[in-house]
């Protein structure tokens, strides 16, 4: 072991003992290095597994042997190539999502990361990826919130697969309030033009990642699409932590 590993882990094990790790989930230490949820709990998070559109991600009712597209993929189709989320959003992990977004729970950003990364090598081939993208806040909004979960989470997963964390050339046009109480097709016209390219060379041609906390009707990541295709970027695949119905 070279010295420098050695003091980290020593520094690690010290910083332990005198701040333990408590898992949000059940209050007991975390056994997971470096993270804060226990692998009891992390492996208890419901996640999507198979009989998932081929576009959008949503789950099919009922078991399907073969590859298929929702029949809203099929009216619409979405301006995203792939769409997948990581987990339900119930439970344990609708509860750190929004610790982790609203709460300054920015310590969660590795355990978030870790099942963006799971679906991520699940679903697609990183190698294709040229640069992570995050959807943006309104500078506005972001200035409110002082932070964007978003970045957090792209910055984090574009080091780990070693790609370009691109946070400049996507911005959002205007403020487009909350979401919760419209439907599928109310959400996706407040979000028409709600997103511009600022830099069109940096994403022509390219395969793009755009990440966000969470996917519900997929409207968001279908504006900010929209606006990439515009611009020439050559497949848009879309991840989220937690997919909501
Ligand atoms: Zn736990
Ligand atoms: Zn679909």
């Amino acid at each position: 072991m070279r010295l420098p590993d050695f003091g980290a882990k020593v520094m690690g094990l010290a910083a332990d003992a005198l701040f333990p790790r408590l898992c949000p989930g059940c209050g007991n230490r975390c056994d997971r290095p470096g993270r804060y949820l226990c692998w009891s709990c992390f492996s208890g998070i419901e996640l999507f597994t198979d009989s998932l559109c081929d576009c959008c991600g949503r789950l099919a009712t009922g078991e399907v042997g073969h590859r298929f597209v929702c029949s809203a993929c099929r009216h619409i189709k979405p301006s995203f190539d792939r769409a997948r989320s990581a987990g339900h959003f119930t439970g344990l992990l609708q509860h750190l999502l929004h610790q982790f977004k609203y709460s300054s729970a920015l310590w969660l950003r590795n355990d978030l990361t870790d099942l963006l990364e799971g679906c991520l090598r699940a679903h697609f081939d990183a190698e294709q990826i040229d640069a992570v993208l995050p959807v943006p806040l309104h500078r506005l909004r972001k200035r409110q919130r002082t932070y964007n979960q978003s970045d957090l989470l792209s910055a984090e997963l574009a080091k780990r697969l070693n790609r370009r964390n691109d946070l400049r050339s996507l911005s959002r046009t205007r403020t487009t309030g909350t979401q919760t109480r419209l439907n599928a097709i109310q959400r996706r016209e407040n979000m028409k033009g709600a997103f511009k390219v600022t830099d069109p060379p940096m994403v022509a041609g390219r395969t793009l990642l755009l990440v966000d906390d969470v996917m519900t009707t997929g409207a968001t990541l279908d504006a900010c699409a929209t606006a990439l295709k515009k611009a020439g970027a050559a497949r848009v695949w879309c991840i989220t932590v937690a997919r909501g119905i």
